[in-house]
């Protein structure tokens, strides 16, 4: 699948003003400077559709866009675990993210993203065990590819696999992926167009 159509819908600080649940949705998450807005922005072929926020963390809001005239929409949800936002906030995952993910019937997957350089965060793998525990579809998307070599990056990626085998007994789908040179997105793209077909 292509991206041939994406716009902006709407902005909401809360589940109830969501725009109503009538097709599938596929949602974005993860911890500010991940690569999200990057992320998106390369899917739908956009230099600008989703905005890096100048204050991460900051803003906690559920951002709808329509994809391919309304087919499907692309949910980018507000980051987690930021060292600067309140302390409320930090402890634990903010209570709008919760309230999205428990409560949103037609989402299809959550998209988790990590920072394929680091090594496995506290607040990701709890994050990511929260939901997995809770039967919500995830998958995993491994960012800034570009930025490591061959060697590292193999590495690092074997090493995340193997904490996560710890808590789980196979690991749901994995993605790769760079808003540099493009790694991913067809794959991603695939992935969503194969679940609105079911
Ligand atoms: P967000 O806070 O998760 O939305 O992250 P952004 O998309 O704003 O990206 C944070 C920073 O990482 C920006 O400086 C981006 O240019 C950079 N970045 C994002 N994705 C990539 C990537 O795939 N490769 C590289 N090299 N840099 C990236």
């Amino acid at each position: 699948m292509e991206v041939l159509e994406a716009a902006f819908l709407k902005s909401s600080s809360t589940v109830k003003q969501c725009p109503k649940p009538n097709k599938p949705e596929y949602a974005f998450i993860g911890r500010s400077n991940v690569g999200k807005s990057s992320l998106i922005n390369k899917l739908c072929k956009r230099k600008a559709l989703a905005k890096t926020s100048s204050t991460p963390g900051k803003t906690q809001l559920i951002n709808h866009f329509t994809i391919n005239n309304d087919q499907w929409y692309l949910v980018d949800l507000p980051g987690y675990g930021y060292a600067k936002v309140s302390k409320k906030l930090r402890s634990g995952f903010s209570k709008i993210i919760l309230d999205y993910i428990g409560n949103r019937e037609n989402m299809m997957c959550l998209f988790v993203l990590i920072d394929s350089r680091l090594p496995a965060q506290k607040a990701d793998v709890d994050f990511m065990n929260l939901m997995v525990e809770n039967g919500i579809p995830i998958s995993i998307i491994f960012t800034k590819t570009d930025k490591l070599n061959q060697k590292q990056y193999a590495e690092n990626m074997k090493a995340y696999e193997q904490e996560l085998l710890k808590l789980w007994e196979e690991l749901p789908p994995v993605f790769y992926s760079s808003a540099v040179n493009g790694e991913g997105t067809d794959e991603i793209l695939s992935f969503i167009e194969d679940i609105n077909n079911k």
